[in-house]
């Protein structure tokens, strides 16, 4: 790469990063993971270290936060505050200690005492006392700058308003953490991603009287510009906050050497789950503020102090119950219902653990202590059990020999390919007749890949089912939408909306009408197959009656798994009714036109990131109808990775080793002729 290329990459890795941070300091609203977030930080000051010539007064080594809002009045510091640098392993410690020594010219036997605090995940603020009178409360801002938010502060009871212990310093800037609990963040829930964005966005409101509402915290651990203060270490400062009437954390603790500082990190990382509010890591501050002072600041960071964070993506929490989720093929998946705990910047409540053998294997039981992982966007699943906190009187999770929803009997398949029974067990009934099985069967029905419909969701599928508005599919086309303009949350333009999105799709593709049915082993590439196949909807519910699967056996790419579960398929009378009732409304287009002469003929193409309003399926089956094909895997025969928001840089990187051309929206969008 030349130093142009990569100083363009470098200007684009700063913009994103300021982008997340505009979402996440100023909106609450953040865009990426924490770990994301990091990872993008890291690769920047890498990114630095390596080309010196790289510079930008918006690098993570440069600034804090981000800029106060234009919603309130802004306010300087007098003191700057400051973010932590971070450390993330025993490596990262060792070299902590040793910079320290160095810097202070100690031999390796000085001992250094530090004052361990857990880092309380929400925001800090800054609060002005003057003669023992609260006067000011600032937020952090980007550090030099904060926001005046006295009035949404002064709402909080564990802020004292008034102080009056003879030592209380004449004038004072005590810092700390506004946050929330997890158990008072449970009905904020719908409204933020974690407690952390709660706690941010509710104290950020323009209206004090809104920020009341919110059962908001504060927790004390340090100060900013003072007067009149005679202490010396971090550790008496924190017992005398509590004396002046402050909260402080529990957990502070004063240990000296790493070893230490270790085993205490993993005791609260062991207790983090049962702390009712979030903690991403523990804080190590040097004791002595002689020590602090000679050491100083770096641009944006103390060089006293640093933040040890736990992972960004596992956890130990415990095992409340374990749910059995049934899905749209009859699949009994047990869930484990955690203590919720915050996994990089998500609060997760839920854990995945797979399927019966799984629940065997590792021997998982409520109240188990678990170790839960949360990586990327795949569903977080219990990694270990820690059995040496099991209590005597557990028991062995009893796994339901019938379906928790319909009480049929449940087996575990012999599976033809491995020639081994299935791991995972299955309700037998053969669909509608479970009432789990037909809320996923309906979900499908209305999925983006099937039917598509426009705002008919899942929790509205649920909530149709719920009050006996939909059974089957075909209710879908025979909504009594004067019922449905009189519940909760519905109105007339709503019903319309509804109304107008479901008479649209009355005309569907053969292949899409065969998918979403949502027959076993006939995913999205096998509807098609049989759709080219049978090319007319009476062709392929005439199987019904003349029964010749073997037929079958001919097509390319259906096998005997499919074509038990076809046969299966028809063999039920309710699946019967459906498809005759379904008939009767639905126009089912015939499969015959052949599309091979379009623009993208012998083009293949991947799609990375998310398009504006075009979704991952009808791109698919855009290109697809356009004679191009559509692969998953970058290799040379791609000729064009189209590039969305939020693309992997992975992806987009392996494409330009190949010398893949790059497309985005508009490009891919002009290739059809087509504008948005
Ligand atoms: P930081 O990691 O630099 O730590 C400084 C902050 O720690 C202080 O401002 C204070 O709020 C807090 N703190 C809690 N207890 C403390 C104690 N006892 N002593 C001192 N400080 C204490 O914080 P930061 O710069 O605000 O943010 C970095 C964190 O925020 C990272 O974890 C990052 O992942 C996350 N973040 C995420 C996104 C995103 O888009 N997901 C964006 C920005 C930041």
């Amino acid at each position: 790469m030349s130093k142009k290329e990569i100083q363009i990459q470098y200007k684009k890795k700063i913009k994103l990063f300021n982008q997340y941070n505009k979402s996440y300091y100023d909106k609450s609203k953040p865009d990426v993971s924490d770990k994301e977030y990091d990872e993008l930080k890291k690769d920047i000051l890498s990114l630095e270290q390596k080309y010196k010539f790289l510079k930008s007064k918006k690098s993570p080594a440069e600034i804090v936060g981000f800029k106060p809002s234009r919603n309130f009045t802004k306010a300087q510091h007098r003191i700057p505050m400051l973010s932590l640098a971070n450390a993330f392993s025993e490596e990262d410690l060792v070299n902590f200690e040793k910079r320290t020594l160095n810097f202070i010219s100690k031999k390796e036997d000085f001992k250094i005492s530090y004052s361990t605090e857990p880092k309380i995940d929400g925001i800090s603020a800054s609060l002005t006392y003057k003669d023992g009178k609260f006067i000011k409360g600032l937020s952090r801002g980007d550090g030099k700058e904060g926001e005046d938010i006295t009035a949404n502060l002064s709402t909080i009871k564990d802020i004292p308003k008034k102080i009056s212990a003879k030592n209380f310093p004449e004038e004072i800037d005590i810092r700390g953490e506004v946050f929330i609990q997890n158990s008072d963040f449970k009905n904020l829930k719908e409204k933020f991603a974690n407690p952390r964005n709660a706690a941010s966005g509710s104290l950020r409101q323009k209206n004090p009287n809104d920020t009341k509402k919110i059962p908001l915290q504060f927790i004390a651990y340090t100060f900013g510009y003072e007067k009149g203060l005679k202490i010396e270490t971090q550790s008496d400062f924190l017992k005398n906050l509590s004396d002046w009437g402050f909260k402080t954390n529990p957990f502070n603790k004063l240990i000296t050497g790493v070893k230490n500082l270790l085993i205490n990190y993993n005791e609260i990382e062991k207790k983090r789950a049962e702390i009712d509010f979030d903690i991403d890591g523990i804080v190590y501050k040097i004791n002595e503020f002689k020590l602090q002072k000679r050491l100083g600041n770096v641009a944006n960071a103390p060089r006293w102090a640093i933040a040890h964070k736990f992972s960004s993506n596992k956890a130990i929490s415990k095992i409340l119950n374990i749910d059995i989720q049934i899905g749209r093929t009859g699949a009994l998946t047990p869930v484990a219902k955690i203590k919720p705990i915050n996994i990089g910047g998500v609060l997760v409540s839920n854990a995945t653990l797979h399927n019966e053998d799984e629940i065997n294997r590792k021997d998982i039981r409520v109240g188990d202590t678990v170790t839960v992982e949360r990586a990327g966007d795949v569903i977080p699943h219990v990694l270990s059990v820690d059995i040496k906190k099991r209590s005597k009187d557990s028991l062995k999770f009893a796994f339901p020999q019938n379906c928790p929803s319909c009480g049929s009997k449940t087996i575990k398949e012999f599976n033809l390919i491995t020639k081994k029974n299935d791991a995972v067990r299955r309700c037998t009934s053969e669909g509608y007749e479970c009432e789990k099985i037909a809320i996923e069967k309906i979900k499908h029905f209305v999925s983006k890949e099937a039917f598509n419909i426009d705002g008919f969701g899942k929790k509205i599928v649920e909530n149709f089912w719920k009050l006996k508005i939909i059974k089957l599919p075909q209710d879908i086309f025979k909504l009594d939408y004067d019922k449905i303009e009189n519940l909760e949350g519905w109105g007339k333009l709503s019903v319309e909306n509804l109304k107008y999105s479901i008479n649209k799709k009355k005309k569907i593709s053969l292949e899409k009408f065969i998918y979403s049915l949502g027959i076993r082993h006939i995913g999205l590439e096998n509807a098609k197959i049989l759709s080219k196949h049978f090319k007319s909807f009476l062709k392929f519910i005439s199987l019904s009656k003349n029964s010749k699967y073997d037929e079958l056996l001919d097509i390319d790419g259906i096998g005997e798994t499919q074509i038990n579960s076809i046969k299966n398929y028809f063999v039920n009378k309710i699946n019967l009714n459906v498809l005759n009732e379904l008939q009767k409304i639905l126009y089912i287009e015939d499969n015959t036109i052949e599309r091979k002469n379009g623009l993208l003929k012998n083009q293949t193409f991947m799609l990375t990131g998310k398009l504006d309003g075009i979704s991952r399926a009808e791109a698919k089956s855009l290109i697809e109808e356009n004679s191009g094909t559509t692969v998953s895997s970058i290799s040379k025969k791609l000729n064009y990775l189209i590039v969305g928001q939020k693309a992997t840089k992975r992806k987009i990187e392996k494409a330009k080793e190949l010398k893949i051309k790059t497309l985005d929206q508009k490009e891919f969008l002009k290739m059809l002729n087509k504008t948005s």
